[in-house]
This record gives C-alpha cells, structure tokens and sequence, in this order.
C-alpha cells in the first residue's frame, strides 16, 4: 500500500493553480521526511499529531521539569458563574497535578459550601479558622489557616458557609475588592500555584478572586446551554480588568463532562474552540463516575484512582498549564 497520502482532485481549479501545487508538494515532502504512518485526519492539517477532541492536533506535551527553587506564585481563579460544571474537580485534581510534578500549590476554597475543603477530606465544621477568618480577622496569619492534604505540596485554606458572612461584610469596607488579594499576599513567595476555587456567581466573593489573580480558568461542562454564560462571565472579567486588575489574563478554558461517544459533546466542543480558539485547553475531561467516587473518599483521582483516564487527563492539563504560563 502507498504511504503517499491520498489527495482528491479539485476540478474547480486550474491544474496549474501555483498555491495547490506548492501545497502538494510541501505534503509529498512532509510524507518523505516522515517515517512513521500518516494520519489520514492528521494530513489534513498539515500536522503528523493525532487529532484531540477539540478538533486540534494534540501537542506532544513534555514531562515537567523540576524546579529548584518556589515561588513567586502564579495565582489563577477557577471560575464560572454555573454551578455544577467542574471548577471543583479540577482545582483539586489540576492543583494535586501540580504538585506531583513537584510544584508547590496551595488551593483556596472561596465557595461557602466548603465542596473543596469536603473534596480534600476536611470537614468544614471542624476547623477552627478559615478563609473567612482570614479575611476579616487582622490578628489571623496565613500560617493559621493552611492546613498540609494527603499529598505532599498540595495545601489547602478551607472554608465553610462562614464565607457567605463575608460576601455582606466586606460590602463597607475600604478597597473591598482587595480583601482576597492582601490576604493571599504572604503566600505568593511560597508557592508555585495558588488556585481559588470560585463560587457559582459573579457576586464580590468572585471580583476578589479576580482580583487577587493572574490567570483565570474557566471550566466548561459539554453541554448545549454552556455557552450561554459565558459572554457575561467575559463581561465581568473586562471590567475587572478595566478597573481593578489590569495583568488580569484568561489563561484557558478546559471542557469537562466530555463524551466522545455523542455528537452533542463533540459539537459543543467545537463551537468552543470556534469562539475561543487556542484558549481552549487540547485536553477534555471525560465524564465518568470516578469523580463523584473521588469526592466520597476525600482525595483527588490522581491518588485515589492513579491509573485512571481521569488522573490522566487531569495531568495532561497540568502539563499543559505549565507550558501556557511562563515562569512557572
Ligand atoms: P462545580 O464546582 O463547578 O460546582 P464540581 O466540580 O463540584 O462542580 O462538580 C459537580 C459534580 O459533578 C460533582 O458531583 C462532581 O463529582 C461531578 N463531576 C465533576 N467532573 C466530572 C466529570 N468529568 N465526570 C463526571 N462527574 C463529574
Ligand atoms: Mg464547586
């Protein structure tokens, strides 16, 4: 069988079109330098990658390497202002990503039902301080609230629904805005990633999550109604950025729920890099019941199910989180 990749013939244009045949030959040189067999989908984006779900060829995505030193950290706001859609998950499972490659990543739980605190096998009515007392108590420091999780550089500040006080509270003070990012101050030096697990709203819980950070990932459940919020969601960032953090950038979207196996998932898929383009993450989270699994047992699915598609997917981001992110 050849291995010349199979080129159907455009009777539309000239034969002796320049362009089609500066094409065809750059192809014919691309199947003589490539040993390895072509893929047909692959061709014919110019690319020897095998397509990912969004559509893309999917990079090959390098080990991590180590860091030698920490910190200043990147701070990035899990956000979107639906519930349900995965920010949860994949600050857990992004964040414990990260650390097994050796990164130093403290989580914040800034949602009052506490789901990240449960997620990390903390019970949010047992501690004693929290966000929230960060927030609003001067006399509390950073170092009383960090609580060490079962995996080894992955740090958690847990919440509960003390934090909903703080939403009413925070509403009269000075730079009410700022109150996160103070309070995430001392920290920066000493981590590598701080990721704020954002609430379902765009309230002023999530504008000091914005605020405070330098990246935001917008998790996106593959479902038809998605990509209705998020033009408000764009809204509030630009005027975040407008008016209160200028560096602010979105660092990617990341769709979760994903089945291969529906053309519903694929479509939405695709109207997502269609708007969004390369902010869109090559990995897609599929949709499987090990994550709600992971939640009842209290850690990520990288520890609880290391092996997984999910923990494999969750590091593949992570990978490629750090090759968007500079310095990181
Ligand atoms: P959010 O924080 O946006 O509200 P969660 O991360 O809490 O969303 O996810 C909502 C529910 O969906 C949880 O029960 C979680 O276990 C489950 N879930 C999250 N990601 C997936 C997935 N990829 N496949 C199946 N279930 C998932
Ligand atoms: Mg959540």
């Amino acid at each position: 069988m050849s291995t010349q990749p199979f080129v159907p013939r455009d009777d539309t244009h000239d034969k002796h079109d320049h362009e089609t045949l500066d094409i065809l030959t750059a192809m014919d040189t691309v199947a003589a330098m490539e040993p390895e067999p072509q893929n047909p989908a692959a061709v014919a984006t110019g690319s020897n990658r095998p397509i990912g779900p969004t559509g893309r060829p999917m990079p090959k995505l390098a080990h991590p390497a180590p860091r030698e030193t920490h910190g200043p950290a990147r701070i990035i706001a899990m956000c979107n202002q639906k519930g349900g859609v995965g920010k949860t998950t994949t600050t857990i499972n992004l964040g414990a990503s990260l650390a097994e490659f050796g990164r130093r990543v403290l989580l914040v739980d800034f949602d009052p039902q506490g789901s990240l605190s449960v997620g990390l096998g903390v019970n949010p009515y047992e501690i004693e301080k929290s966000v929230y007392s960060l927030l609003m108590d001067r006399d509390v420091s950073l170092a009383d609230v960090v609580v060490k999780t079962n995996v080894p550089g992955l740090d958690l500040l847990p919440s509960n629904i003390d934090l909903s006080a703080a939403e009413v509270q925070l509403v009269n003070e000075v730079a009410r805005e700022q109150a996160l990012s103070r309070a995430l101050a001392p920290a920066v030096p000493e981590y590598d990633f701080i990721i704020i697990d954002c609430q379902p709203s765009l309230g002023l819980l999530t504008v000091n999550a914005l605020t405070a950070a330098n990246g935001i990932i917008v998790p996106m459940e593959c479902e038809f109604f998605a990509l209705r919020g998020v033009a408000m969601l764009v809204e509030t960032i630009s005027k975040v950025q407008d008016r209160l953090n200028p560096g602010l950038e979105i660092d990617g979207l990341v769709a979760t729920m994903y089945d291969s196996r529906t053309l519903h998932s694929r479509e939405v898929l695709a109207r997502l890099v269609e708007a969004f383009e390369d902010k869109v993450f090559h990995t897609a989270i599929s949709r499987t019941v090990r994550f709600p699994e992971t939640t009842v047992a209290g850690e990520p699915i990288t520890t609880f199910a290391s092996s997984s598609g999910g923990a494999y997917s969750y590091r593949e981001l992570a990978k490629e989180v750090l090759t968007r992110c500079p310095g990181t």
